[in-house]
């Protein structure tokens, strides 16, 4: 009787409609909570270069302005500060990006070695002032052709070997090495014999904000989010990420890249 399959039918229909409205509520509400925790995270890291920089500038206005070598560095130190927040916002914007999906790849064939030249360039004076040595293997010294985006590929390499500084021992070495894999992919590694990382912690390392060791890290800078930012470029070129560590002894950080002529 049509009555009754039509009430039928309507039941149904409030039921599923019901059932639905659970389901987007649920989503919105977890979506809530991460929203609630990236931003909690956010104010977290902000909050001590923030209050650094203030405890150099109110210093300075309480009189500290007066000696010339006193004002020029703790004005340094302010500049120090503010160079680090430059570095979290702009983090931040790239993980923002990169998780929202609203970036995209420009691939295109460029030769590793440089990208790998290039970032020793940039990170000669930082890595001697903890008396690391930066190596790249010679036998690499020559182009090697790969397809990807260059300017990211080129943050991946800086950010691991920024933490290879940062997390290695003065006097220690950092090597860089590229080697074939098969199916026409390589493996790049970046290698140091810094304190290494305990077993427990190394399933976490490439959560956003994740650090190991909380004041350790803080007072070497960061924003926690290097490796997360790294994962999702890696994983963006459909390559894989791979990390090795021993506490005490070091790590290994590689990626895979496609290679080309
Ligand atoms: P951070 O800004 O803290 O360096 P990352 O996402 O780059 O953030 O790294 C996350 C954590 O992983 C670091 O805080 C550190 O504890 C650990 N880590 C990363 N690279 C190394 C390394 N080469 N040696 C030892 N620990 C490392």
């Amino acid at each position: 009787q049509p009555i009754t399959t039509d009430m039928e039918t309507l039941t149904k229909e409030v039921q599923k409609f019901a059932r639905d409205k659970k389901l987007e509520i649920e989503t919105l509400k977890i979506r809530e909570e991460y929203r609630r925790e990236f931003l909690g995270n956010i104010s977290h890291e902000l909050k001590t270069p923030l209050f650094t920089v203030q405890g150099y500038l109110l210093t300075l206005l309480d009189g500290a302005m007066e000696d010339k070598t006193i004002r020029k560095k703790y004005l340094q130190r302010a500049d120090k500060g503010v160079e680090r927040l430059i570095y979290i916002v702009k983090d931040l914007d790239m993980i923002t990006k990169l998780e929202t999906g609203d970036i995209h790849l420009e691939v295109s064939r460029f030769d590793i070695v440089e990208v790998v030249q290039n970032v020793f360039d940039l990170l000669e004076m930082k890595a001697s002032k903890k008396k690391i040595t930066l190596s790249f293997d010679a036998k690499y010294a020559k182009p090697i052709w790969v397809l990807a985006d260059q300017e990211k590929i080129q943050q991946v390499v800086t950010n691991l070997v920024v933490n290879s500084i940062k997390y290695g021992n003065e006097g220690g070495t950092t090597e860089v090495g590229i080697e074939d894999l098969v199916n026409d992919r390589l493996i790049v590694r970046v290698t140091d014999n810094g304190e290494g990382i305990k077993k427990q912690y190394i399933g976490r390392l490439f959560e956003r904000f994740y650090r190991v060791d909380k004041s350790g890290a803080r007072s070497e800078g960061g924003s926690g989010l290097g490796l997360a930012i790294v994962k999702h470029i890696i994983e963006g070129h459909n390559e894989k990420i791979y990390v090795e560590s021993q506490f005490g002894v070091g790590s290994e950080f590689s990626f895979t890249l496609e290679k080309t002529e």
